[in-house]
């Protein structure tokens, strides 16, 4: 225990936790969690109870490790967990018209394929379709927790007003020689990092009990910029996501009735039968919800940068709309930065 590396991971959302939990495979690590939100909050400051959460992978060619990575974990825990415990993430294959007719991830999935012009939804020029997964994040976040918790991480709350603060907060009481910085959307005010590059991207989404598979995703709607159809059944009960907006720069973190109209319309346009052909009154609303994405002008900032001759931060923050198709990459990322910083201690002793 003494000679372990004490580490500080700020923010216990996707980015936080999954660092956390890959950090936590060594046990040279003493690891505490400090976060303002944890898993079962809901607050528009808080990104990852927010998401679908699905996985259409958004990096380009250049940064396509990232999502790779985190596909193949995922894959691995639907199968290994999901199938037996039906806890984590369901199966389905969806049209996503949004992307060039031949991404990079064409090779990333086992069953990826062009959909016939007469499978694709009015309105839209194309589609595609294969297996993913989608995760149910109000199952999937205490998941992390309790992963961690059996790792002997320790989770506690804490509000940083500067991430120097961090450095005292380590649960063995000697100061941290890393902090892992995965505050989000928080860094942009969070003293020390205030991140000026850091802007939202406000999601509106509605949650309803019906339910319909194979999940689908559009590049955009008729209905105006920044109004987009998608249609997401949870697994394990969670219900069915049905949105959304990409309302970029707008802190707004109330959901607006007549966008929430628009949604559900677009949804049961999409997808007749989820409502039993009833329309928008045959939807049975759960809750309605914003969540901010955490955006990032020249994208997700994974680097270390030195708080002092005996502290190292690593950020993890900026992951915009794709948190969890990423998070296992950009964790396995930290691992490294992180086993970077230890070799060059102890060559220094
Ligand atoms: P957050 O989840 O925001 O967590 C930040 C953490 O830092 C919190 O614990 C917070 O309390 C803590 N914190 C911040 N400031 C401080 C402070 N000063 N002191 C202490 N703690 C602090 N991604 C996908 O991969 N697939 C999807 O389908 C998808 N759909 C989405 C749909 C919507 C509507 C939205 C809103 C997002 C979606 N995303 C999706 C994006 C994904 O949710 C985010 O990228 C991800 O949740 C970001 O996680 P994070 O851990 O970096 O930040």
């Amino acid at each position: 225990m003494a000679d372990t590396v004490v580490v500080v991971v700020v923010g216990a959302g996707v980015s936080g936790l999954t660092s956390a939990l890959l950090l936590s495979k060594n046990k040279g690590y003493s690891i505490t969690v400090v976060a303002k939100h944890m898993p079962g909050d809901y607050h528009g400051e808080y990104a990852s109870p927010f998401a679908g959460a699905n996985i259409v992978p958004m990096a380009d060619e250049a940064g396509k490790r990232w999502e790779s990575e985190t596909w193949h974990e995922l894959k691995r825990l639907a199968q290994e967990i999901h199938r037996r415990s039906r806890d984590l993430a369901t199966d389905a294959g969806f049209p996503a018209q949004t992307f060039s007719s031949a991404p990079w991830y064409r090779g990333l999935f086992d069953d990826y394929r062009d959909l016939p012009p007469a499978d694709v939804l009015d309105g839209y020029d194309s589609a595609s379709e294969y297996t993913g997964v989608c995760i149910n994040t109000a199952v999937y976040l205490p998941w992390l927790v309790g992963q961690l918790l059996r790792n002997g991480v320790v989770v506690k709350r804490g509000i940083l007003a500067d991430i120097v603060e961090a450095k005292a907060l380590g649960h063995t009481g000697r100061p941290a020689s890393v902090i892992v910085n995965a505050t989000g959307l928080g860094s942009h005010k969070l003293g020390g990092v205030r991140d000026p590059a850091l802007y939202p991207v406000r999601g509106q989404t509605v949650l309803v009990r019906n339910e319909t598979t194979p999940m689908v995703l559009c590049s955009g709607s008729s209905d105006g910029p920044g109004e987009e159809l998608y249609v997401m059944q949870r697994a394990g009960g969670g219900g069915t996501v049905l949105g959304g907006t990409y309302d970029v720069g707008n802190w707004d973190t109330e959901p607006d009735p007549n966008v929430a109209s628009r949604i559900m319309a677009r949804a049961v346009r999409a997808r007749p039968g989820m409502a039993g052909g009833r329309g928008v009154a045959g939807l049975s609303v759960i809750r309605h919800a914003v969540g901010l994405r955490p955006a990032r002008r020249g994208g997700v900032r994974l680097e270390r940068e030195a708080l002092d001759g005996a502290t190292t931060v690593v950020h993890n923050y900026g992951h915009g709309g794709f948190g969890y198709q990423s998070s296992y990459g950009y964790a396995a990322g930290v691992v490294e930065l992180v086993g970077e910083i230890r070799r060059q201690r102890a060559a220094k002793l």
